[in-house]
């Protein structure tokens, strides 16, 4: 096996997804990489359905191994929302400084306890067999009372992790690999890769001979 791509055209996510899948054996190209341009319509119910979607869509235009992931944001208070609509919430081209501020505002007076929310994120792996893997990985939180960190990216400054005493745009782009829900979807997806036939870690492992 050559290669898998992974069906995002984010540069920073491409560099998170290749620090956790080394050693994997197998090199990981984004689309842009595979000359593959797609607009592929997010229309599942679910993170998970979203996911496999997009890691479908791109296996079937390409005929080679295809990872996606889906991923958003949590809030209980707001039941669930903006969940599968993260990105798209109050508008695809809003700034994250209004969203951001438009979530406290629906929080205000809010207490703690009831400001529970969870970053989370779903991989999936299309194979051209017709065989899917999924995985999902949670980050737990609270919404926090006001906007904080320069870090990161989308909610991160409203998101405050109480164990940390900050918000996620506050710790290091290092401590959130460890901690993020991408992270840990990675990191379990790459587990059930190294199960599968044609796939290695860097000791011993060999890809398709
Ligand atoms: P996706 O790229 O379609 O998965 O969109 C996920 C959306 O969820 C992003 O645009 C952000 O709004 C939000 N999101 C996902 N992960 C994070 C994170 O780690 N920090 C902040 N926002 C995130």
């Amino acid at each position: 096996m050559e290669r898998m791509i992974f069906a995002t055209g984010n540069p920073g996510k491409m560099k998170e997804i290749r620090m956790i899948l080394e050693g994997i054996g197998v090199p990981v190209v984004s689309m842009k990489e595979a000359g593959i341009t797609a607009e592929i319509e997010e229309n599942g119910r679910s993170f998970e359905e979203n996911a496999v979607i997009k890691a479908k869509a791109v296996m079937e235009l390409s005929g080679e191994i295809v990872l996606a992931d889906d991923s958003g944001l949590e809030i209980d208070y707001l039941k669930g929302a903006p969940g599968i609509y993260s990105a798209r919430y109050m508008g695809e081209d809003t700034s994250y400084d209004i969203k951001n501020a438009e979530i406290l505002r629906q929080l205000e007076g809010v207490p703690d306890e009831e400001r529970t929310a969870r970053f989370v994120c779903v991989i999936a792996c299309a194979f051209p067999d017709g065989t899917v893997l999924t995985s999902r990985g949670v980050m737990e939180g609270i919404i926090a009372h006001e906007i904080k960190g320069e870090n990161g990216f989308g909610y991160d400054p409203v998101f405050y992790l109480p164990e940390y005493g900050c918000t996620s745009a506050e710790i290091s782009p290092e401590q959130k690999n460890e901690l993020s829900h991408r992270g840990k979807a990675l990191r379990q997806m790459k587990e059930q890769l190294e199960g599968m036939p044609g796939f290695g870690g860097a000791a011993g492992g060999n890809a398709e001979i």
